[in-house]
């Protein structure tokens, strides 16, 4: 599988790739089984320097979320979406995590 984020060394940084602001660590990402329109995207438990939108009612692949887009806070791109609430109980282990978008982000040593 190529897959050049695959070497999750600690201390390595994801920026966003517009203007390079620091938006997460590697150490604080969860899961990288997800979608987005742009293709692949993380879960992290926290991000860092990013503005998060309205929160909305969104039906996704996975069921029914209250979500926010989230903003490269410097450049105000848009980076991913954070989850608020979970409708389903399954999915609740989503709440008050980041999805960010790989399309979106550039990895570098810390
Ligand atoms: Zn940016």
């Amino acid at each position: 599988m190529d897959d050049k984020w695959s070497d999750d060394a600690p201390s390595k940084v994801y920026s966003c790739n517009n203007c390079l602001n620091p938006v997460a660590f590697s150490t604080d990402l969860l899961s990288k089984s997800f979608m987005a329109k742009s293709g692949r995207a993380a879960m992290f438990g926290s991000a860092m320097n990013v503005t998060v939108g309205e929160k909305e009612d969104r039906k996704l692949m996975t069921g029914h979320f209250t979500v926010g887009d989230i903003y490269c806070a410097k450049c105000g791109q848009v980076l991913g979406w954070k989850y608020f609430r979970a409708y389903e109980p399954r999915q609740v282990y989503k709440e008050g995590k980041y999805i960010l978008e790989f399309a979106k982000l550039v990895k570098a040593a810390a």
